[in-house]
């Protein structure tokens, strides 16, 4: 089987934080097996540059003093707070099911920038949303991709890898290149809710991620009616789909419709145990 080497080369939206430092050729003397999907393609980062120690040290500081404080702030007032005590440029994490994080941030962060992560396989009600929240919105929209095409991997490691390794495709079509989007920020935004799993049901409003970086969670007390009350009162752009039966919405070939009444995330990898795509593990 030919390895065809990470392929890059998006062009949607404000800019792309591509696979910088690609070389998309493997070393004469890489004897790993490229085509397990325990391997990822070579020659692409595949984890966050850590922040140096004082700068972690900082943001450590700021959750210590920050967090319990600013338990039962708004949204807004979290955002504010961002503004005032976060330096250099924080990302904006944006799964295009909602755009409440481009609204409540925009205007009231200042040096923010919306990422996106196109994996490839969304739906297409998805890249249209980030369309429109390329056009509304002021702030900058970065996207990021795989190293691999879906055909890239398709050839690397068999077709539909999502069907048999659902781990290893999130692991390469969102974790890794997560990582790599992260490493020009100092911050990031994220829309994780208490509410959404069991495993998010401790989140903190302030976070220090294992690179150092500080993770800010505005979102974390909402529910989904309140997430819904601001999308109708803001006049928000709204996910077609979410109107359809997707209240969870991810890759199109991994997330189901659900059943009105049942877990709004149970059509998510609705065949497999999988819960999490590791984003925010
Ligand atoms: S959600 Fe499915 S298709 Fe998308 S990256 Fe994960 S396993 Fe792959």
């Amino acid at each position: 089987m030919t390895n065809t080497g990470p392929d890059v080369g998006f062009t949607a939206f404000t800019g792309l934080i591509g696979a910088s430092g690609v070389d998309g050729v493997p070393g004469a003397d890489d004897a790993r097996d490229l085509t397990d999907p325990e391997v990822s393609p070579p020659g692409v980062p595949t984890t966050t540059t850590p922040l140096d120690e004082e700068q972690t040290a900082a943001h450590r500081a700021l959750v210590d003093q920050w967090n319990d404080r600013l338990e039962g702030a708004t949204a807004e007032e979290i955002l504010d707070w961002v503004n005032e005590h976060v330096s250099g440029t924080v990302a904006v994490t944006m799964s295009m099911q909602d755009t409440v994080l481009a609204e409540l941030t925009e205007g009231r962060v200042h040096d923010a920038e919306m990422v996106f992560l196109d994996t490839g396989y969304h739906f297409d009600e998805t890249l249209d949303v980030a369309r429109e929240v390329d056009a509304r919105y002021s702030l900058p929209l970065r996207t990021v991709e795989p190293a691999y095409s879906v055909a890239g991997q398709d050839e690397t490691y068999g077709r539909d890898l999502y069907k048999r390794n659902p781990t290893a495709c999130c692991r390469m079509r969102k974790v890794e290149p997560l990582a790599r989007m992260l490493d020009p920020y100092e911050a990031w935004i994220s829309g994780v809710k208490r509410v959404d799993s069991e495993l998010r049901k401790d989140t903190p409003i302030l976070d220090v991620d294992r690179t150092g970086r500080l993770k800010i969670n505005p979102l974390a007390a909402w529910t989904d009616e309140d997430v819904e009350a601001y999308i109708e009162s803001h006049d928000l752009i709204v996910h077609p789909l979410t109107r359809q039966g997707y209240p969870s919405i991810g890759c199109a070939t991994c997330t189901l419709p659900v059943a009105p009444g049942d877990d709004p995330r149970s059509g998510r990898w609705a065949n497999s145990s999988k819960t999490e795509c590791g984003l925010h593990l």
